[in-house]
């Protein structure tokens, strides 16, 4: 038999879609949903919420010699999985689980142990550490769809996602994942089967196992949905897709449709952490529409991310806004921005690995926004050695973004006479065109974005932003 590539779906859950026994069982439900509706499915998870974190200071702990410190945290794991295990399955396939679940925490502490002994924690052995979160959930899951009717099979995600050896960030390894994908993924799917793989991991072409890096799972759906040609990738998580803003600002947020991927790009680099679009490029490469749904509420339709972006009415899709950011004021007294001047001053935020936001410049100052971070006065006293620096905190960057922005003239205007009573200090429209932001003090967020939503989404376009919702709800702009 062959799959008919747009019947065929990848859905990721995240953590917290596979949290519990409860969590997991919604996951299946969710799955067969899309089966009953003749799809093929096959199915990426993440670790249980927070493993991964706790994975990570085991490694920590034996890596500095504390033997007891990880032993410990991995029997509370143990604990944890075997738990859910058991209100999850019935017994006969717990009792068929069971003993996979204690091989894998056995190999863990083994591994931990040797850790400890050796008082060093390298990449790559804290890459095979954090595998076991996504090695467990995925078997679980697959169990779990087996006696759901969903035919769940477990694939071992290292058996498809090949890399390089950049432990920690390992680099996907496009064509040799696509061939592994036909050899080992399709043949299931073909029988009518729902594979099941961890997220985040892989492995070198050697065998070794490595990780995608935080977050990871996502890259693993786009790179899964990517090889086999799929017709759509669905990120499930706990929210219901990308909103105009954050609705506990602004309780009439409404829910954004349709997004493209250069605005989703903009606006996770601005703090909305609904995922890291970098993730889910190889997906938007091959034109394979991403959706991000909320598996608490399965029925919502989610935001569908796209790599063009369809014409929408209004100039902007959201407004982002980050705080806990510090402005520091550069005034280059003797060396007026002579060769060099920039270099030397981005050559000290580097070495201190501080990120900068926005930067904008004059003849002979230069302003920079940074993330607060404890240094920034070790930072200022090396800046001071070649300039005059002056260092403003608490302060917040406003972003809005959309495509439409291109066709729309006196923007800008409209923007700062929506904010006319907040101080706004630095402005910039990226160089990409699609995004407008400003600096205000942390403490106008919520009146800057309450009045630039209400001047912005009076009077949204149906076809691109859920008005349905904002009509049940009865609320208005
Ligand atoms: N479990 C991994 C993490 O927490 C990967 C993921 O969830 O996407 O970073
Ligand atoms: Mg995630």
């Amino acid at each position: 038999m062959s799959v008919a590539r747009e019947q065929l779906v990848v859905m990721k859950f995240g953590g917290t879609s596979v949290e519990d026994a409860k969590a997991m069982g919604r996951t299946a439900a969710i799955v067969g949903g899309r089966r009953k509706k003749g799809l093929e499915t096959i199915v990426v998870v993440s670790a249980m919420a927070k493993v991964t974190d706790q994975l990570l200071a085991a490694a920590a702990a034996a890596g500095r010699g504390d033997k007891a410190g990880a032993m410990a945290i991995s029997a509370r794991l143990r604990n944890r999985h075997t738990d859910t295990a058991t209100e999850l399955l019935d017994a006969a396939r717990f009792a068929a689980l069971e003993p996979a679940i204690h091989m894998e925490f056995d190999a863990l502490d083994d591994l931990l142990r040797g850790i400890a002994a050796v008082g060093e924690l390298t990449a790559r052995t804290s890459d095979l550490v954090v595998s076991f979160g996504e090695r467990l959930s995925s078997r679980m899951v697959a169990a779990a769809f087996d006696q759901h009717g969903l035919s769940g099979v477990h694939v071992d995600a290292r058996t498809c996602i090949i890399t390089d050896a950049n432990y920690g960030k390992a680099v996907p390894q496009g064509g040799a994942i696509e061939a592994k994908l036909a050899e080992f993924v399709l043949p299931l799917i073909e029988v009518g089967k729902t594979p099941v793989m961890g997220g985040f991991i892989g492995s070198t072409v050697e065998g070794i196992t490595t990780t995608l890096g935080r977050g990871g799972s996502d890259y693993t759906a786009a790179l899964v949905g990517g090889g086999l040609h799929a017709g759509a990738i669905e990120i499930w998580t706990d929210v219901n897709g990308i909103m105009t803003t954050d609705p506990r600002i602004v309780p009439e947020a409404l829910r954004v449709k349709s997004i493209s991927f250069e605005e989703a790009a903009e606006l996770a680099y601005f703090g909305a952490k609904v995922l890291h679009p970098a993730t889910i490029l190889p997906a938007v490469q091959k034109s394979i529409p991403v959706w991000v749904l909320n598996s608490r509420n399965a029925e919502n339709e989610g935001t569908k991310i796209t790599a063009v972006a369809p014409h929408c009415r209004s100039p902007f899709k959201c407004i982002a806004a980050k705080k806990k950011l510090t402005i520091i004021d550069i005034v280059a007294s003797r060396m007026l921005m002579s060769h060099g001047y920039l270099k030397a001053v981005f050559d000290v935020l580097d070495r201190y690995k501080c990120v900068v936001d926005m930067v904008s410049t004059s003849e002979v100052s230069i302003s920079l926004t940074v993330d607060s971070n404890e240094r920034l006065p070790e930072i200022v006293e090396e800046l001071s050695k070649i300039a005059d620096v002056k260092m403003e905190g608490n302060k917040a960057l406003i972003c809005m973004v959309g495509e439409d922005i291109r066709g729309h003239n006196g923007i800008a205007g409209q923007v700062f006479s929506a904010v006319s009573h907040v101080n706004v200090r630095m402005i910039s429209q990226g160089a990409s065109e699609i995004n407008m932001s400003f600096m205000i003090d942390e403490e106008d967020v919520e009146e800057a974005v309450r009045s630039l939503h209400r001047n912005f989404f009076a009077d949204p376009d149906a076809a691109i932003f859920d008005v349905e919702a904002r009509v049940a709800a009865g609320t208005t702009a």
